[in-house]
């Protein structure tokens, strides 16, 4: 018996924590759908999409696995596809391409950045062939917080897409079916959510992916916008939820505190970008001052298209993992490179990617060294100057060992 005279006798379906299964079809599990649903709409709401295109996953990592193999199980029966990407995106866009590559009879296309991180969108037209299906592009930067020119990307290919319905066609593809329209584009918005517009139809891209941790929502829960008669497979078997993509119990908890989190992030996106942009640019400001640091400090990426929270330095010849472990010791936490990358010996490929000291063997030396201070609703101009002067204690420290 429940505290409220109730029988719930659905155990099975979902032991009560404090919820039902949002599939069962009693009273608490209507319930939760209706919560699930109103998360759904209000998400949809704020994207500028439709509720059917909103599903409902375990974190970006699993929305970024969905989109690409989800697209590539879909239509690679009928042809021999193509997937056109860049060599700074996440490891779960990379990592899949690769496996894709190791496992499919596909072929992916990297696009390297340029040397500010930003990829230029004539290269990916470029490279666009009559078999690409997808493009994915990440919106923004993880480690050095450069913005990619989604809209230019999409302009690209809508272009692309009129000439080749005016000429060729691709062999053994039926363009009747709804959606086989190619190359698609999907971007990992993951990183852009608190700062950069979010409308998916201004955008121009058939599928996105983000999650709840990085707008303050919780971990393990995230979401893929599917664009309607996008083609998509789901990826793992067994129920028939969110649409039939993404089998398994939702998490109605994580997917209410996402849908409040975005609702937030929306509310205080502009007032935020401006804060934060004052106070990225006086922390560049203040490292760039030699009177602090008789070092050259190299600030890694675009300097005007980048995140406002984003900061991406290389101190030469000092290591960043000592100057992480410093920073720690005076309360200061910061990171060296993605976190799902940390604990691996190679430098980040990111830093690498944007050619910051070509001559260096690769593995070795002055790659390694970037440190990334990434900011947010918290942060204020009194921890900016409270970290300037660490630094500057610590590489006066540190220097003496390391920069002769
Ligand atoms: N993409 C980007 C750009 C990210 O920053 C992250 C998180 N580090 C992910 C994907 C993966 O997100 P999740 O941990 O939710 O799977």
């Amino acid at each position: 018996m429940l505290k409220s005279n109730k029988i719930y006798l659905d155990y099975a379906s979902s032991a009560l924590i404090d919820s039902a299964n949002p599939g069962a079809i009693h009273g608490l599990g209507v319930k939760e759908k209706d919560k699930l649903e109103n998360a759904r709409k209000n998400i949809a709401q704020i994207l500028g999409a439709h509720s059917d295109e909103i599903i409902f996953t375990s974190g970006a990592t699993e929305s970024n696995n969905l989109a690409i193999m989800g697209v590539i199980e879909k239509i690679s029966q009928t042809f021999f596809p193509h997937i056109v990407t860049t060599n700074i995106e996440h490891a779960s866009v990379l990592e899949v391409c690769k496996y894709l590559e190791k496992t499919k009879q596909i072929e992916v296309t990297y696009v390297p950045v340029e040397a500010n991180g930003i990829v230029d969108p004539k290269k990916i037209k470029k490279v666009i062939r009559p078999n690409t299906i997808l493009i994915s592009v990440m919106y923004a930067n993880n480690e050095i917080g450069t913005i990619q020119p989604i809209g230019e990307i999409a302009k690209e290919i809508r272009y692309y897409k009129k000439q080749k319905n005016s000429t060729k066609s691709i062999p053994g593809l039926d363009k009747s079916k709804p959606g086989m329209d190619f190359p698609l584009l999907h971007t990992d918005a993951t990183q852009a959510m608190n700062y950069l517009p979010i409308k998916v139809e201004k955008l121009g891209v058939d599928l996105m992916s983000f999650n709840g941790a990085k707008i303050y929502g919780p971990k393990g829960v995230g979401i893929l916008y599917v664009k309607r008669k996008t083609p998509v497979s789901p990826i793992m078997f067994g129920g028939n939820q969110e649409f039939g993509l993404r089998p398994g119990t939702e998490n109605v908890a994580g997917i209410v505190a996402l849908a409040e989190a975005l609702k937030i992030t929306e509310k205080i996106k502009e007032k935020e970008v401006k804060r934060l942009t004052k106070l990225r640019d006086y922390f560049i400001k203040k490292l760039m001052l030699k009177i602090v640091f008789d070092i050259d400090i190299k600030i890694n990426g675009d300097l005007e298209n980048r995140l406002p929270n984003n900061i991406n330095i290389t101190i030469p010849k000092i290591p960043s993992d000592l100057l992480v472990l410093e920073l720690s010791a005076r309360g200061i936490y910061v990171s060296e490179k993605s976190a799902c990358k940390s604990g691996e010996k190679a430098g980040s490929y990111v830093i690498e990617a944007i050619r910051l000291f070509p001559a260096l063997p690769k593995g070795k030396g002055e790659r390694r060294n970037s440190l990334r201070f990434s900011l947010g609703r918290q942060t204020t101009k009194a921890d900016i100057d409270y970290t300037i002067k660490a630094l500057s204690e610590i590489l006066i420290k540190l220097k003496r060992w390391y920069a002769r």
